[in-house]
């Protein structure tokens, strides 16, 4: 039996675009660093043929 399986996921801010990475299951989004009480929104996975 597996357990305390986490998945990281990318969360950004949605003001300066900072990134970071935390584990699910999590029980709320961090606040930005940068931004004081901003919070994070978890961000989708990047795909590699993701045009830029
Ligand atoms: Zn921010």
């Amino acid at each position: 039996m597996e357990r305390g399986q986490m998945e990281p996921v990318e969360v950004v801010c949605p003001v300066c675009r900072r990134t970071q990475i935390v584990y699910l299951p999590v029980e709320d989004l961090p606040l930005c660093p940068d931004c004081g009480d901003v919070r994070m929104v978890i961000q989708e996975l990047l795909d590699e043929g993701k045009s830029y």
